[in-house]
């Protein structure tokens, strides 16, 4: 292998290419009108133009892509996460282009995609999987029949759905009707697939995945868990690994599962297998997310591992070197998603210019970032800036180093996550560890934050008021020269 392109921009973009130009592997950025000048063209050792700003004009023109890479006679593309990376089609034109895709076989990706057929998928293999009905529907009177005899509350999902989307909590059969019209709604208009189906709602879960990367000669292994219950509209704002409730024996029982459900589908290469856990810790399987996730940063942490390394090797057919018994925990991660979001408005994108873009560095600190000052936001994409990861020998390092990383992270412009970040990072329950899927509806509001942003600020000035008045006395000038 010894050109990829990388079908993708942003920190993932850049992720990728900094794994490929240590192998030895040159690299083909992609980018859009807007990314013109974007870091991760400029990181690339090639880049092409290929459409306008928004994605369905650009990163997601699967045919043009691949013409470029024949183009440019690239061996093989990294789809980083998004945009291409779960469409069984693309992967599978990209093979017939004589062009390696890195990533499992359509197959896996078109059966883990749709939630309906990865339930049917797992079945045979004794997996714990969260109640509820394995088939879509369509007709409010069935649903609300099969939610009574359920139990409320229930959970209508779309079963292409992903990033939270077309998903409802219905709490009494009165509502059950108009909330699954606007999931199918919504899943058909985020998915072009409207099919949607029930779920039992768990009352207070923890969000529990496990990394598994496996080669093409049936080896699978698990690289632990990252906990992701810290979300705000059932989508991840900050993760860790390992998760603090977690025991060795459930940990194994969770990988063993995590490894079954890659080898239902004959999986290859790096993927995430979703469960939630119980406050009782049954957990159940949730979903198999089938490419790099955002959040395999903690992972690396833990295992001194680099996955997209491990995924390119994978790939080019290579045997993993790695054995289960040999893996261990060293130490403990925490990321947060540092989002252009106002933690202060719901979380509503922030667009805009950064005017001010000053990332911190220090011991165990890791930005994986792909904007830098000067530039737009632009509206069209994920509005994620960076990810912040820091590393500890203990969770209490590991949270005290990601305070100090939130303080020297300078940004100016756009609201961001990092006000958030610290407030979860401050709070009882998360240092404490006794925290779920809803720490944000339990203990988040705008106006706490506000009052910390506000003492914050007030000391600040203090702070500069104080140094003023001692500069000022040292200027004084001797009454003896007056
Ligand atoms: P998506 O593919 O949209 O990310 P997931 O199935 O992965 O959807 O679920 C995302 C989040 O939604 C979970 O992390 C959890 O917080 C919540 N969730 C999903 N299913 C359930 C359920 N049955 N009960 C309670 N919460 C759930």
């Amino acid at each position: 292998m010894k050109k990829i392109l990388i079908a993708n921009r942003g920190e993932i973009a850049i992720r990728v290419m900094k794994t490929a130009h240590k192998m030895g592997i040159k690299t083909v950025a992609v980018y859009s009108e807007i990314d013109r000048n974007a870091p991760h063209v400029r990181y690339a050792n090639e880049a092409v133009y290929i459409g306008e700003s928004p994605s369905n004009k650009s990163y997601l023109l699967g045919d043009k892509i691949i013409e470029v890479a024949k183009e440019l006679n690239v061996d093989a593309i990294h789809p980083g996460y998004g945009f291409l990376s779960e469409n069984a089609s693309f992967s599978e034109k990209a093979a017939k282009n004589g062009i390696l895709f890195i990533g499992p076989n359509p197959h896996a990706i078109r059966v883990m995609g749709s939630k309906l057929a990865a339930k049917e998928a797992v079945k045979n293999y004794n997996i714990p999987m969260v109640p509820g009905i394995d088939k879509a529907v369509t007709d409010a009177k069935e649903a609300t029949e099969i939610a009574i005899k359920m139990g409320f509350p229930i959970l209508i999902k779309a079963s292409a759905g992903g990033g939270g989307k077309g998903m409802r909590v219905v709490e009494n059969e009165q509502h059950v009707a108009e909330q699954m019209e606007r999931a199918i709604s919504e899943a058909e208009s985020s998915f072009g697939d409207g099919s949607v189906f029930i779920e039992k709602y768990i009352s207070s879960p923890r969000h529990i995945e496990i990394q598994i990367m496996a080669d093409t000669h049936g080896n699978v292994i698990h690289l632990f868990e990252r906990e992701c219950s810290i979300q705000r509209r059932h989508q991840k704002v900050v993760e860790e690994a390992p998760s603090v409730i977690l025991t060795p024996e459930l940990r194994e029982k969770m990988g063993q599962a995590a490894i079954l459900v890659a080898k239902s589908c004959n999986y290859v290469g790096a993927g995430t297998v979703e469960f939630l856990l119980d406050n009782q810790n049954n957990f159940y399987f949730l979903e198999m997310n089938t490419r790099l996730q955002v959040e395999h940063p903690v992972t690396e942490f833990i295992t001194g591992l680099d996955l997209v390394a491990l995924q390119i090797k994978v790939a080019r057919g290579e045997k993993l070197n790695i054995r289960q018994e040999d893996l261990k925990i060293k130490g403990h991660a925490i990321e947060l998603r540092v989002y252009a979001e106002d933690p202060l408005n719901d979380f509503l994108p922030s667009v805009g210019y950064l005017e001010i873009y000053n990332p911190p560095k220090g011991d165990g600190i890791r930005v994986d970032d792909g904007f830098e000052e000067g530039m737009d936001i632009p509206i069209y994409y994920d509005p994620m800036l960076s990810k912040l990861i820091t590393y500890g020998a203990t969770r209490a390092e590991a949270i005290q180093r990601m305070l100090f990383a939130i303080d020297n992270y300078h940004i100016k412009g756009v609201k961001t996550t990092l006000p958030f970040g610290k407030f979860v990072c401050q709070h009882e329950a998360f240092t404490s560890g006794n925290f779920d899927t809803h720490f944000v509806k339990n203990y988040y509001s705008p106006s706490l934050l506000q009052n910390e942003m506000k003492d914050k600020a007030e000391l600040a000035a203090l702070v500069a008021l104080k140094l003023y008045l001692e500069d000022k006395a040292q200027l004084r000038v001797p009454s003896i020269l007056s």
